[in-house]
């Protein structure tokens, strides 16, 4: 079913079957699964919220698209692009979206910001973030082979509240976050802020 959908948009200048081609070639084939899991998931998402499915395809696709890009990539990136050097503090985690969305540009040919956008927000969230951004940021979070405490609650709010599901990752990443006593980057605390004391009453 999900295989039948054609890309009409001319928001990436490949048919499904090459951007399929181009992520195998790039990823595990744990992560390429994972990928057109994520896909799936946000397709009928964005059906479900009334936002656009060829976006919420590309973006589900190519969203880990730089994920097992060495280091030095990303770090060339940063400074030829001149990407926030704060940057350089973190790693693969926050690269892979931030910067990631770059070589899905330069890489894959996507123009869109929207779905650009989508890639740079999908593990560290913003204070705006639109439906297609929600929706991947989610989709990620819940896809069917997800199996962590809290993930029902999760699924069950991505049905009926999608920006009480955002603010659920939120605090539930951030907490996992420090328990671990991992680094936390800016725009992670940044979209706590903005999303969590907004949906308390929900979560
Ligand atoms: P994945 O790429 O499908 O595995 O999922 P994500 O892109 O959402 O997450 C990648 C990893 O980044 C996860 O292990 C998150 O816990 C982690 N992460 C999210 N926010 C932050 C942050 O602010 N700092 C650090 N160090 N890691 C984070
Ligand atoms: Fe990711
Ligand atoms: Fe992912």
């Amino acid at each position: 079913m999900n295989d039948q959908i054609q890309y009409h948009e001319h928001l990436i200048p490949l048919t499904r079957e090459q951007l399929l081609d181009k992520l195998h070639a790039a990823l595990s084939d744990s992560r390429f699964a994972h990928v057109k899991r994520v896909e799936k998931v946000a397709m009928k998402m964005a059906k479900r919220f009334g936002t656009d499915v060829e976006a919420a395809s590309i973006a589900g696709l190519c969203h880990d698209y730089a994920k097992q890009r060495p280091d030095k990539d990303f770090i060339a990136v940063i400074k030829v692009k001149k990407l926030d050097p704060e940057l350089l503090n973190y790693g693969n985690a926050i690269w892979h979206g931030v910067v990631g969305a770059e070589m899905v540009k330069d890489e894959l040919g996507v123009q869109s910001e929207d779905i650009l956008d989508a890639i740079r927000q999908h593990t560290v969230g913003g204070t705006y973030m639109t439906k297609l951004a929600q929706i991947i940021y989610m989709a990620d979070y819940i896809e069917p082979a997800r199996d962590f405490e809290g993930v029902d609650r999760a699924r069950k709010l991505c049905k009926h509240d999608l920006g009480a599901a955002v603010a659920y990752q939120t605090k539930h990443t951030l907490e996992y976050l420090i328990d671990n006593n991992q680094p936390v980057y800016p725009q992670t605390l940044t979209t706590y802020n903005a999303w969590v004391p907004q949906y308390r009453k929900d979560l």
